[in-house]
């Protein structure tokens, strides 16, 4: 019998798809994200400065669906394309898209899950106030809130942080994922107070950037601000993933100018945003993970490959996994 009380961890693309389509059944659900909304990678950071409201897409740049299911994900969404046919993005922001499939779905927003405990049949979710929880300090004193039990739990989450979740209750399931690899990547967030005379985006085949974008130039943005989003490539990022962000910020911003081949006028903004696990490098090789005998089950880009369409199909096949269970 496939479980009717479900816990999902993660409200990425992912964590959203399994949760939409299991809501169609008679299943019980909860979703927890550690961010202060849904959508993860699928990121826009808002910030004001200058008198401006500033709104950057620092995770994931555009979207290419080669399926239905995602092309129907951001056709719901009223995704348009940009900067050419073939790809598409987010309207007003790219975060506009997991918004959309968030719809009607419950979502206990701002708790970090720390630790998975019970056994088969009944788990429970140990959270903390998200705001509470700083990487590579030690855990807040406060004791977690528990929830459960759950008869299964699907971490939608990247690799590293279910391994971490599952090697507690299941290590043989944390074991598979020791194949899965991502690269980090910086994003460099710029606005600058007039035109840059550049193309919209640019892709150096060397240097220290990977990728460059006019934000502003997407559909449905404020074209009166000239904003970019600058990433470092994968092996620069790789390199100096350790950086202040302050220092990572000042090398791109200087990288972009020699890229620019032209002096560049102040930003007005500047912020680099690290992203630890961002784009798939080795992945798992199967679409998701799902055992059973536990009810323990994990889906994620991470499964296939590095684009946010993978999110989605994993979503699917560990949906179907569970509902032949
Ligand atoms: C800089 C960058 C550029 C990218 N560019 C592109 C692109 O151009 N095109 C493309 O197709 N894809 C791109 N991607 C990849 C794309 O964003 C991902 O493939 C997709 O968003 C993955 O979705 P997901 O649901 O699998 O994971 P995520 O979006 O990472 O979702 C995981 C969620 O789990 C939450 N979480 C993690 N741990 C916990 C915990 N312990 N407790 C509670 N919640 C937790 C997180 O807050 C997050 O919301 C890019 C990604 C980055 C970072």
């Amino acid at each position: 019998m496939p479980p009717t009380d479900i816990a999902i961890v993660g409200a990425g693309l992912a964590g959203l798809a399994c949760a939409k389509t299991l809501a169609a059944y008679d299943v019980r659900l909860r979703l927890y994200d550690k961010g202060r909304g849904p959508g993860g990678r699928m990121a826009t950071r808002r910030v004001e400065a200058d008198g401006h409201v500033l709104n950057f897409d620092h995770g994931a740049q555009y979207l290419t669906a080669h399926g239905d299911a995602f092309a129907a994900v951001l056709d719901a969404a009223h995704a348009k394309e940009w900067p050419d046919a073939g790809r598409r993005v987010g309207v007003p922001r790219m975060v506009s898209v997991p918004r959309a499939l968030a719809e009607g779905l419950d979502i206990d927003l701002s708790r970090h899950v720390t630790e998975i405990s019970g056994a088969p049949g009944a788990w429970y979710l140990h959270h903390l106030d998200a705001r509470q929880v700083r990487p590579g300090r030690p855990m807040p004193a406060a004791a977690p809130e528990r929830d459960g039990p759950f008869q299964a739990v699907i971490l939608a989450v990247p690799a590293p942080q279910a391994q971490a979740l599952l090697a507690g209750p299941a290590p043989h399931l944390a074991a598979v994922l020791d194949v899965v690899r991502f690269e980090p990547c910086w994003a460099l967030m710029l606005a600058f107070p007039e035109r840059l005379d550049l193309p919209d985006t640019l892709r150096p085949a060397a240097g220290p950037i990977g990728w460059a974008a006019r934000d502003s130039s997407k559909p449905g943005r404020d074209a009166s601000l000239e904003l970019w989003v600058v990433q470092g490539g994968p092996a620069w990022s790789r390199e100096h993933v350790e950086l202040p962000a302050e220092d990572a910020a000042a090398r791109l911003l200087e990288a972009f100018a020699v890229q620019a081949g032209t002096a560049l006028p102040e930003p007005f903004y500047k912020s680099a945003h690290r992203w630890r696990y961002a784009l798939v490098e080795v992945p798992l090789g199967a679409p998701c993970l799902w055992d059973a005998a536990s009810g323990l089950g994990a889906a994620g880009d991470w499964c296939i490959g590095a684009r946010a369409e993978a999110a989605v199909d994993s979503a699917a096949a560990l949906v179907a996994a569970i509902r032949s269970t």
